[in-house]
């Protein structure tokens, strides 16, 4: 499949990949939108939001639990941070993904 975030994840496009399991991986925004831009993928191809499901339950706290040790690792337990998922016209990247911004903000993700 033609899909920019299966291929990072099949690494034949290099990312700095920090963190992976069996159902995700972590790399950082190539365009970082704040001091802490990292992006939580699942493996799967999930098209968007439209696409979660019961059947995702089991991923979405392991998700959640990730974003829980990276805003530790990353020191944002009492700074500013946020998760964010886009859709519709605000994603660009057809394949569901979590920002997880932290520290100062420079611009809109
Ligand atoms: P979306 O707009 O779909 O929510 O977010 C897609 C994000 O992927 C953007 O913040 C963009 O900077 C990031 N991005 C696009 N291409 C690449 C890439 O090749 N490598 C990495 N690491 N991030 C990318
Ligand atoms: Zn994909």
């Amino acid at each position: 499949m033609d899909c920019l975030f299966c291929k990072i994840i099949k690494k034949e496009i290099p990312s700095n990949i920090v963190a992976e399991s069996d159902s995700l991986v972590v790399f950082p925004d190539i365009n970082p939108a704040a001091e802490v831009h990292l992006l939580i993928v699942p493996k799967k191809h999930i098209a968007g939001v439209g696409e979660i499901g019961e059947e995702y339950a089991q991923l979405l706290v392991e998700i959640f639990d990730t974003v829980n040790i990276l805003v530790k690792k990353n020191d944002l337990t009492d700074k500013l941070y946020r998760v964010v998922v886009n859709g519709g016209k605000a994603q660009h990247v057809p394949h569901l993904h979590f920002h997880l911004l932290g520290g100062q903000w420079k611009k809109y993700v």
